[in-house]
């Protein structure tokens, strides 16, 4: 079944790629493996997958201990600015950078172990209430405060979109999430790039790599759905 759901998803990226007339190699697929037991991620391993997205970390690290070492992890939820030093070093980039407390806190812990940290930074595009991230218009100033810190290196933006019956719905949020990265690029920050786009979920990655995703973070399409019951 994970093979069948794999080769789904793989193929449905294809196709949305072809439309878009962009290569398959400019698009990551993340595999959100959050509440999944390791069982299931060495399932995953074995028929190639080797970048997993975790949203806790306290679950990302018991992976990364028992699982095998040429695994990339990528912490796509919330982070705590006192469990920062549980995964600096140990995952390849943090799609949820959402505040300068926070950006603080990894530049520390980074450079205490002196290594540069690949952060992405969070953006509200909705301006859903329940949601983290940043607003629109703050992104900029905010970037150009971290851009200084010599131990965390703005690869680009990150958003979550709303849950919606349509992917449809969720096209003006990619496309805006997408124009804020070009106008990011036009003002030529030292120390940040906008190579990397996160956006795109199960039920609309198809419809952000239309609109210029360069990372997809899909869970439930590949390893179905999650029970919460056993993890949180
Ligand atoms: C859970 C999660 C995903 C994956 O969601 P699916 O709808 O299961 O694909 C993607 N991004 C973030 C930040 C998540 O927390």
């Amino acid at each position: 079944m994970l093979k069948e759901q794999l080769n789904e998803v793989e193929s449905r990226i294809q196709a949305a790629c072809a439309r878009a007339g962009r290569c398959r190699e400019d698009v990551t697929l993340i595999a959100v493996s959050k509440t999944k037991p390791k069982e299931v991620l060495m399932e995953a391993y074995g028929l190639g997958v080797r970048i997993f997205g975790e949203n806790k970390v306290q679950e990302l690290t018991e992976k990364y201990e028992a699982l095998p070492k040429d695994i990339h992890w990528h912490m796509i939820g919330h982070l705590q600015t006192n469990k920062v030093k549980y995964i600096v070093g140990k995952v390849e980039l943090i799609h949820s950078v959402d505040s300068l407390k926070l950006a603080e806190a990894i530049e520390k812990e980074a450079a205490k172990k002196d290594t540069v940290v690949q952060v992405l930074v969070e953006v509200n595009v909705a301006e859903e209430e329940s949601k983290f991230g940043i607003k629109v218009e703050e992104v900029l100033p905010f970037i150009q405060k971290i851009a200084s810190y010599p131990h965390i290196h703005v690869c680009g933006l990150m958003t979550i979109a709303p849950f919606v019956k349509n992917p449809e719905d969720n096209r003006l949020i990619f496309k805006n999430l997408h124009k804020l990265s070009v106008d990011i690029t036009g003002t030529n920050i030292d120390n940040v790039t906008m190579d990397v786009l996160s956006m795109g979920m199960t039920n609309d990655y198809e419809v952000a790599i239309e609109e210029g995703a360069t990372m997809v973070r899909v869970g439930t399409g590949i390893f179905g759905a999650r029970d919460y019951m056993i993890s949180d």
